[in-house]
C-alpha cells in the first residue's frame, strides 16, 4: 500500500462503515452493504441521511473488531471470556433485596425523587470511609457520586481536554478510557507497560517536549494486562507529576481484589502534592448493574464536575446509592470482598493450570496478583483477531489486544477474563480456545 498508511485506511474504512456502506461479520470479514433503497428515481423522499449528520465524536464508537466481540459474546451457546464482569452466581441478590425492600419501606418518597448531584451525602461519607482502608480519607465534599466510573472519565473528558490535548496513557489500556479521550478530540501518548506498570522512565524522556495535559494510568491489577505499577515507579510518576504540573487520573477499580502478595498505596495516598485525580467503581468488587462509582479530588474540580454531571443526568439514582450506602455502613461490602477474594484466585489458577493443558508452546501468560484478567501472547505471529471468528466457532469469546493499544499494535495478544465464568466451565472455555489456536496455526 505505497503511500497510503493505515491510520488513513482505518479513517476510511471508519467513514464507510459510519455510511452503512460496509458491514463486518464475524469469520466473513467485511462486505459492501447491500442497495439503499434511498428512492433514488423514484421520486420518493430519500430520507434523513444519517450517516452524514453524525458529529466526529461518535465514530470512535465504531470498532467492528469490538462490535464483534461483543456479539459474539451476547451468543447464548459461547462461554465468554471477553468482558470484565464479576461472577454473576456471587452478587449478594439476597442482602440487596432486603436492603431495596427497606429503603422503599423506611424513605421511599425521599429516595424515589432526585437528591444532590454530588452524591447522597451519607454514601459520600462512606466512601470517604472506604478509601480510609489504603491511604488518608478525602473529605466527604471531595467525592463525587457518578454513574459509574465510564461518567466519571467523560466528566474529566470534558472538563480537561480541549481538542488537540495530548492525554499520556498506559499502551495497552483500558479501552472505555481510549474512547472518552478521542471522542473529547485529544491526541493519545501511548507509554509501553511492563510488569511493573507504566515505564515511568519514557514518560520522562518525553514529558518536556509533548506536554501532555493528563496522565491516565490504572497502577494497580491494570486492564488489561493485570500488571501492578512498583512502589518505586509510583513515586518517580508523582514527582514528575509534581514537578511539570501535570495531573494524574488514577483508575483504580480493581485495588480491593488483591489475592497475593503485599498491597501497594495506591498514588492517590503518596501524593503530597495534589496531583491525583482517584476514580472508582462499585462495578467489580459488587456488580455493574447500580452503576455507581466515585471521583475524588480537589474541592475546585470536584465542584466544577458537578455541574458537568447536572447538564448529563441530574444526579446518579437515588435508591441505589441508599443501598450502596447502607451496604457500605454495615459493613457487608467488605465481606462480600473477602468472599470475592476467595473465590477469584482459584478461577485465575484454574484458567493458568488450563492454558498450560491446552495451549502450551501456543501462547504465555503472566500470573496476576490480583484484578479480573490473564494476559496472554500468541505465539508464531498469529493475530488475535484471526483467532476470533476461530474462537467464536468452537464456543468461545476473546477479547482481542489490539483493541486495548492506542496506536492498534498488539495483534498478537488477548484478555481473558476469568471471573464471569463458572469455575467448572474455564476448563471447556480453555479446552476450545487451544483447538482454536492450533487451527489457526494450521491453516
Ligand atoms: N475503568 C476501568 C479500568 C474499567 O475496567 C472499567 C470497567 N470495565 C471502568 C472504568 C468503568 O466501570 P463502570 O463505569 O462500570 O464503573
Amino acid at each position: 500500500m505505497l503511500g497510503v498508511n493505515r491510520t488513513t485506511v482505518v479513517n476510511a474504512y471508519r467513514e464507510l462503515a459510519a455510511e452503512g456502506l460496509i458491514v463486518g461479520h464475524v469469520g466473513r470479514g467485511t462486505i459492501v452493504a447491500g442497495a439503499a433503497g434511498d428512492g433514488a428515481g423514484t421520486g420518493e423522499p430519500r430520507g434523513i441521511p444519517w450517516g452524514q449528520l453524525f458529529t466526529e465524536a461518535t465514530d470512535v464508537m465504531n470498532d467492528p473488531l469490538l462490535r464483534d466481540t461483543m456479539l459474539v459474546s451476547a451468543r447464548a451457546d459461547v462461554i465468554s471470556l471477553a468482558t470484565g464482569i464479576p461472577s454473576p452466581e456471587l452478587y449478594p441478590i439476597d442482602a440487596i433485596r432486603a436492603l431495596l425492600d427497606e429503603a422503599l419501606h423506611t424513605a421511599g418518597q425521599e429516595l424515589l425523587q432526585h437528591c444532590p448531584t454530588e452524591g447522597y451525602p451519607p454514601l459520600r461519607a462512606a466512601l470517604a470511609d472506604w478509601m480510609a482502608g489504603n491511604g488518608p480519607p478525602p473529605e466527604p465534599d471531595q467525592v463525587l457520586v457518578v454513574a459509574g466510573s465510564q461518567q466519571g472519565l467523560y466528566l474529566l473528558a470534558r472538563a480537561l481536554l480541549e481538542p488537540g490535548d495530548l492525554v499520556a496513557v498506559e499502551s495497552p489500556t483500558y479501552l472505555g478510557a481510549i474512547q472518552v479521550f478521542r471522542a473529547a478530540g485529544a491526541r493519545l501518548l501511548p507509554i509501553p507497560v511492563d510488569a511493573d506498570g507504566m515505564r515511568v522512565g519514557l514518560l520522562e524522556d518525553l514529558i518536556a517536549r509533548r506536554r501532555p495535559k493528563l496522565i491516565y494510568t490504572l497502577p494497580t491489577f491494570q486492564n488489561p494486562t493485570g500488571a501492578t505499577m512498583s512502589l518505586e515507579r509510583r513515586h518517580r510518576l508523582l514527582a514528575l507529576a509534581a514537578r511539570e504540573q501535570v495531573p494524574v487520573v488514577e483508575d483504580d477499580p480493581y485495588g480491593a481484589l488483591r489475592y497475593d502478595g503485599r498491597p501497594i498505596p495506591p498514588l492517590r495516598a503518596l501524593d503530597s502534592h495534589g496531583s491525583v485525580i482517584y476514580l472508582s467503581t462499585l462495578s467489580k468488587v459488587l456488580f455493574p448493574g447500580f452503576r455507581i462509582g466515585w471521583i475524588a479530588g480537589p474541592r475546585p474540580l470536584i465542584e466544577r464536575l458537578a455541574l458537568m454531571k447536572q447538564i448529563v443526568d441530574l444526579d446518579t439514582n437515588p435508591l441505589a446509592q441508599w443501598a450502596v450506602w447502607a451496604f457500605l455502613d454495615r459493613g457487608l461490602l467488605a465481606e462480600h470482598v473477602e468472599r470475592l477474594r476467595q473465590a477469584y484466585p482459584r478461577r485465575r489458577d484454574a484458567m493458568l493450570a488450563a492454558i498450560e493443558r491446552h495451549c502450551a508452546g501456543m501462547l504465555t501468560c503472566e500470573r496476576p496478583d490480583g484484578g479480573l484478567y490473564v494476559w496472554g501472547r500468541l505465539a508464531d505471529g498469529l493475530r488475535a483477531r484471526d483467532l476470533l471468528p476461530e474462537a467464536a466457532r468452537r464456543g468461545v469469546a476473546i477479547a482481542p489486544g489490539s483493541s486495548f493499544h492506542p496506536d492498534g499494535e498488539g495483534e498478537n495478544t488477548l484478555r481473558l477474563n476469568f471471573t464471569l465464568p463458572r469455575e467448572e466451565e474455564i476448563d471447556l472455555a480453555i479446552a476450545r480456545l487451544g483447538e482454536a489456536i492450533a487451527a489457526l496455526r494450521g491453516s
